[in-house]
C-alpha cells in the first residue's frame, strides 16, 4: 500500500501500459491506448466511481529502455527489471500489458510473490495456459482479475439493455462486427508466437461480451478466419454461433474492408435494433401490428415481390436507442472490492477461460472447415 491505497506496478508501458500509468497516476482509472500521437488520453467518458482514493501508482518496468525513459520523463518510477518490481512490497497490484505470449510467466510470478493480478486481455493465447494461472491463483489466495475493459463499452451496454428488456421482443439473432481496412497491425499482433491476430485481439472482446449477454449453453461453432492481409495470423474472421434455445450470432472481425457494415444488427420476435458506429447511431424499428392487409407487389429488380414489400402505414415505429447509464470505472472498483472481498468478482478467470475455449473451437474449426459442436 502507499498512502492507504493498493499500488499498482504496471509490466509492459507501451501503448496499453503507458495509457494506464497515465490514468491511475491521474487518479481516472480507466485508460485508453496511447502514442506519441495520442499522450495516454485518460478516459472522458462518465465516470460515476472515482478510483483516485482507492489505486495509486507504484511505478512501471518495460524491458525497452525507451518505455522506461518515457516514464522516467513523466516522472513514473522505474524497476530495474521485473523481480526488482515484484520485490517491492508496497506493490499489491501487478498490471500487465506485455504481448499475450509473457503473460501466463508474469502472472503466476506475480501471483507467488503475494500480488494480485489485473491482466490485459486476452489473458492468455491458449486455455491450458489459463488454466494454469488459475491453479496459482487458487493455491496462492490471489485475485487474478481480467482486463475485459470492453464490457463498458457505450454500445453493448445499449445492445444489452435491448436483449435483456426484451425491446425487440424474443432475440433470435445478435450480430457483431468490428470492421477497419488497415490491415493487422505491423508489431507483435502479427505474429504468432507473440499470441498475435485479430481472434486473440478483437475476438476476445467481442466473444467475451456475448457470453456475458446470452447466459444460454453454445452447440454449434463454424468460423472462418481470414488471411488477407497476413500469412502469418489471422488478420479476421467470421463466426457463426448457435445457443442451446436456437439463438444464433455471427461475429465477425475484418481488417481488409473498406466500407463497414454496422456495429451491432439484432433481430426480434417483435422488431429490430442497429448500431451504426461507436458514436452510437442507429435505431429500432418496433413493429406495432403484424397486420398489413394490402401489401402491394414492389418491383425488386427483374421481378416483383410482396414478400419483401416494405411496410406501410404505421405498423412499425421507429425508435431511439435507450439511454444507458454505467460506471466506466466499475472494473477498477471492482477489483478492489474483489481484493477486499466485499464484492463478487465481474470479470472471472472461468469466464475468460470459457472464451478462450470458444476460440479454440473457432480455430478447429476454421483448420478443417467444419461445424464443431461446444459444451
Ligand atoms: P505494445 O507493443 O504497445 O506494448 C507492449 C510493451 O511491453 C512494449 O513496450 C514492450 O517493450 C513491453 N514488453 C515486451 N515484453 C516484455 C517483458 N517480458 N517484460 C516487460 N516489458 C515487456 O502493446 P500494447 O498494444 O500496449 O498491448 C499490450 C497488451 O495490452 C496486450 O495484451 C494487448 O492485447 C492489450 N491491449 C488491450 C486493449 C484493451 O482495450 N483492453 C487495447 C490494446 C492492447
Amino acid at each position: 500500500m502507499i498512502d492507504n491505497k493498493y499500488a499498482v506496478g504496471i509490466v509492459g508501458c507501451g501503448g496499453m501500459g503507458g495509457g494506464h500509468a497515465i490514468a491511475i497516476a491521474s487518479g481516472t482509472g480507466n485508460a485508453v491506448w496511447n502514442d506519441d500521437s495520442n499522450e495516454g488520453t485518460p478516459w472522458e467518458g462518465d465516470m460515476n466511481s472515482d478510483i483516485s482514493q482507492k489505486l495509486t501508482l507504484a511505478g512501471i518496468y518495460d524491458i525497452d529502455p525507451a518505455r522506461q525513459k518515457w516514464a522516467a520523463d513523466r516522472g513514473f518510477r522505474n524497476y530495474d527489471s521485473y523481480e526488482d518490481m515484484l520485490a517491492d512490497e508496497n506493490i499489491d497490484i501487478i498490471l500487465i500489458a506485455t504481448p499475450n505470449d509473457v503473460h501466463r510467466e508474469q502472472a503466476i510470478a506475480a501471483m507467488r510473490a503475494g500480488k494480485h493480478v489485473l491482466c490485459e486481455k486476452p489473458v492468455t493465447p491458449t486455455s491450458e495456459e489459463l488454466e494454469e494461472i488459475l491453479a496459482v491463483s487458487k493455491e496462492t489466495g490471489m485475485v487474478f482479475y481480467p482486463r475485459q475493459n470492453r464490457r463498458w463499452d457505450k454500445d453493448f451496454r445499449i445492445i444489452k439493455k435491448i436483449y435483456d428488456e426484451k425491446l425487440v421482443g424474443e432475440t433470435f439473432n445478435i450480430e457483431c462486427r468490428v470492421q477497419g481496412s488497415r490491415g493487422i497491425p505491423g508489431d507483435w499482433r502479427g505474429m504468432k508466437k507473440h499470441g498475435g491476430g485479430m481472434m486473440l485481439d478483437w475476438g476476445v472482446h467481442l466473444l467475451d461480451r456475448l457470453l456475458i449477454m446470452v447466459p444460454e449453453k453454445i452447440t454449434k461453432v463454424f468460423c472462418k478466419l481470414t488471411n488477407i492481409t497476413n500469412d502469418e495470423v489471422d488478420d479476421g474472421f467470421k463466426m457463426h454461433i448457435t445457443f442451446e434455445n436456437g439463438l444464433t450470432s455471427v461475429i465477425e472481425v475484418g481488417t481488409c474492408h473498406f466500407l463497414s457494415l454496422p456495429l451491432w444488427y439484432i433481430n426480434g420476435t417483435d422488431g429490430t435494433a442497429q448500431i451504426d458506429n461507436w458514436d452510437c447511431e442507429g435505431k429500432i424499428a418496433r413493429l406495432t401490428s403484424w397486420e398489413d392487409k394490402d401489401a402491394t407487389p414492389i418491383l425488386a429488380g427483374a421481378g416483383l415481390t410482396k414478400t419483401m414489400a416494405p411496410r406501410k402505414g404505421n405498423s412499425v415505429d421507429f425508435l431511439e436507442l435507450p439511454e444507458v447509464d454505467f460506471d466506466n470505472n466499475e472494473l477498477y472498483t471492482n477489483l478492489v472490492d474483489t481484493i477486499n472481498g466485499t464484492a463478487e468478482q465481474l470479470v472471472t478467470g472461468e469466464e475468460a477461460l470459457r472464451v478462450l475455449k470458444l476460440m479454440e473451437a473457432a480455430f478447429e474449426s476454421s483448420d478443417k472447415g467444419v461445424v464443431v459442436d461446444f459444451e
